[in-house]
């Protein structure tokens, strides 16, 4: 297609050009582009990341936004659901190996790739544990329920 947002914007006047948008979008999406309001002075473009008050894309905001929508999707349970902002400070702040602090944070959030979590993710598994066949493998049936998991 080759175009740019600025061919759809009058240069004298500063308004979305109407007919150039019917001609090229269906009209709902010419209606949320009206939407969009147009700035009254001329300043450069540039890449903003909204999750974060600065603007830059970080790792960090990436995770918040995903679990946001994850659990504005219902998909997402914390596995403690007492944990709040100072208690996830001391997790970070324990004296142990970083990977096991990481590690520790992903099974807080069912982020490791149980049966069930690959369920959730549309794979297509059994949902029994496969080490003792004899529940289906939740994050709290590997880490407290599965006999061969105690057995270890
Ligand atoms: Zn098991």
């Amino acid at each position: 297609m080759g175009l740019k947002v600025a061919e759809f914007i009058c240069p004298t006047e500063g308004c979305w050009l109407l007919d150039k948008l019917g001609e090229w979008f269906p009209p709902e999406v010419c209606r949320a582009i009206r939407g969009i309001p147009l700035a009254r002075r001329e300043i450069d473009d540039k890449l903003v990341w909204h999750e974060a008050s600065d603007g830059i894309f970080s790792l960090k905001s990436a995770n918040h936004l995903a679990v946001r929508l994850d659990q504005q999707a219902g998909g997402w349970r914390p596995l403690v659901c007492w944990m709040d902002q100072g208690s996830w400070k001391r997790v970070w702040n324990l004296a142990i190996p970083p990977k096991l602090k990481v590690f520790l944070w992903q099974v807080l959030h069912r982020f490791p790739p149980t049966m069930e979590a690959l369920i959730g993710r549309k794979v297509d598994v059994h949902p029994r544990c496969p080490m003792c066949w004899a529940a289906p493998e939740t994050m709290e049936h590997l880490f407290f329920d599965c006999c061969v998991a105690r057995a270890l």
